[in-house]
């Protein structure tokens, strides 16, 4: 049965001096037996949260928001995966946020995708059609040459068995407190897992979670949980609010209950 994950991306919010009380505070409000926690702060406050959890919650796991493609080299300013060992266990690669600003590539991702991978470190592979792709009725299309263009070059097993996640995050709903509906996002889910299943994934494509990504909220996790097809969320501005992840959290348990991984 494929985990049920709740992934808070803080964006670039929280500095080293407050980081770590807020995810002290959001691992005591969200203690639910099952479900993968992982919080992604800034760079910079990602040994305060380590530290804070590894304190309080050790459960919790710690998430990068982004990584640099080359191990090292003449690249001011940037962070590779070797540097994350350690500080985080995840990374979330090709955020919509980091290809609209960062001009990512699909390529370019398919390269971060295996430093993280080869670090030991756990991917989040974010995914997501535009609004005017949507109304075009492009969506799965635009989702599909994503996924292929990131992880042709990629051993499915391999991948697999780094512990790779997809996370579906229609740009259009990234926080503008619009969502796609949770028949959209199961029938995104499917056309992720036969991507995964023409790129030569078998069954690792059907075990792979995918997440819900876009202005989620404890108001609105349930309809997204309710499909058998998602298996979590990648939760942006309601994750800096503990009541929100205490909610969200607590819905996704009942989801971690329901498949048996509530132990
Ligand atoms: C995100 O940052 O991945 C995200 C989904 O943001 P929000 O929940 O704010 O839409």
């Amino acid at each position: 049965m494929r985990d049920v994950v709740v992934a808070a991306n803080w964006k670039m919010h929280t500095t080293p001096a407050d980081a770590g009380d807020l995810a002290r505070t959001i691992a005591s409000r969200t203690r639910e037996a099952g479900v993968t926690r992982v919080i992604c702060p800034p760079f910079v406050s990602l040994g305060a949260v380590r530290d804070a959890l590894a304190e309080s919650d050790p459960d919790v796991a710690v998430g990068a928001q982004n990584v640099h493609h080359e191990l090292a080299g003449a690249y001011t300013g940037e962070i590779s995966a070797p540097m994350l060992v350690g500080l985080a266990t995840w990374v979330i690669v090709g955020h919509s946020e980091r290809r609209r600003d960062a001009a990512e590539t699909d390529a370019l991702i398919g390269r971060k995708l295996a430093r993280v991978l080869e670090a030991g470190l756990r991917p989040i592979l974010c995914v997501g059609e535009q609004l005017a792709d949507r109304e075009a009725g492009r969506a799965i299309a635009v989702v599909d040459a994503q996924l292929r263009g990131a992880l042709t070059d990629h051993d499915p097993a391999a991948t697999a068995d780094g512990g790779l996640v997809i996370a579906y995050e229609p740009v259009w709903a990234i926080g503008t407190g619009r969502t796609a509906t949770g028949a959209d996002a199961s029938a995104m889910a499917d056309a992720i897992r036969a991507a995964l299943d023409a790129l030569g994934w078998g069954e690792s494509g059907a075990a792979t979670p995918v997440l819900y990504g876009g202005s989620v909220t404890s108001a609105n996790i349930a309809e997204f949980l309710a499909e058998p097809s998602i298996d979590g969320a990648l939760v942006g501005g309601a994750s800096l609010k503990p009541d929100e992840m205490a909610g969200i959290v607590a819905r996704a348990g009942i989801t971690a209950r329901a498949r048996g991984l509530a132990g």
